[in-house]
């Protein structure tokens, strides 16, 4: 299958939009600040995820793979939109969930429920082995039609089709920003070699960690080394928020009438601020702010994890 065909069958809209935005932000008016859009690529199959995706699904689909095994916590826009993506491509997902919730699912969970998912819960320990070789090898042999898919999609597979948000670029830019989970988003990016800086913006506590994850993933050809992680804005951890990023969401929202969330956009957006605001940017930077979509995962207020 043709991955026009895929992302026709899929309802995905690519290019994303490319937006100038006016945000009332300390200093912003001396510098020209855009955001990829996308969010707006597909209303469930997450910006980033759909990204990340593209090749690992239209593989699957050529090859007659009628199984996939993957990985993710609660509220996972990784699961989410492969989920929705396999419904659609009658591909049965088996999720392997961090933490119990089969007493009280959250709303991704009831999606991944509607939409025919097997759900596994497993406790940390377990899950702590996901990309084990030797875990994986019993799960191959347990499951041997199954393709399985890493946590957040981040593998090589992932690579090429992130590098194509760059190419899709109607404009320059000297930064480009971009929020930091498992690294493949990042990873990505760094690939497709464009002139400008890019920043990562750690949405969890991982200094060296999440270099580490972003390297591995890099092919060995790679010559960028125009990027970093910026460790300054997880706000305590994955999924942790406090009420002035919470504050600063729903600000942005009226203002900017662009939606973001405390996990991942919420976190890029006050950092873009901040930086702004003590111009750590030199002045008429061109910046870009790669917003990754994941509006689902904010539908539970109060996030926690048994
Ligand atoms: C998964 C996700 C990220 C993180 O991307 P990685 O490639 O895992 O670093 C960022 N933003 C959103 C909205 C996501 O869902």
């Amino acid at each position: 299958m043709r991955r026009e065909e895929l992302q026709r069958q899929l309802g995905i809209s690519c290019p994303s939009p490319e937006q100038l935005i006016k945000p009332d932000w300390e200093n912003s008016q001396d510098y020209q600040i855009s955001v990829k859009r996308d969010d707006l690529i597909h209303p469930l199959i997450s910006g980033n995820k759909w990204r990340k995706l593209k090749y690992a699904l239209t593989n699957l689909v050529e090859s007659g793979i009628k199984e996939v095994i993957s990985f993710g916590g609660g509220y996972s826009n990784h699961l989410h939109a492969l989920a929705f993506a396999c419904s659609k491509l009658n591909i049965q997902l088996m999720a392997i969930v961090r933490g119990d919730y089969s007493k009280s699912l959250t709303p991704m969970l009831n999606d991944l429920r509607d939409w025919g998912v097997k759900t596994t819960f497993v406790d940390r320990k377990t899950y702590a082995k996901r990309n084990n070789p030797d875990y994986l090898a019993g799960l191959n042999k347990s499951h041997p039609k199954a393709a399985i898919i890493p946590e957040g999609g981040s593998q090589q597979l992932a690579i090429s089709g992130v590098a194509e948000l760059i190419l899709e670029l109607q404009d320059s830019y000297d930064f480009i920003l971009t929020p930091v989970g498992s690294g493949g988003t990042l990873a990505g990016l760094i690939t497709a070699e464009n002139d400008a800086k890019l920043i990562g913006i750690a949405a969890l506590k991982g200094e060296g960690y999440l270099e580490q994850l972003v390297s591995e993933l890099l092919p060995s050809d790679c010559s960028n080394s125009n990027w970093k992680i910026n460790h300054d804005f997880h706000f305590g951890g994955y999924a942790k928020r406090t009420e002035a990023l919470v504050d600063f969401c729903e600000h942005n929202r009226q203002q900017l009438k662009i939606e973001i969330e405390p996990v991942y956009s919420g976190k890029l957006f006050y950092a873009a601020k901040s930086l702004i605001a003590k111009r750590a940017f030199p002045c008429g930077s061109r910046i870009l702010l790669i917003h990754t979509g994941g509006l689902q995962g904010n539908r539970a207020h109060n996030i926690t994890a048994p």
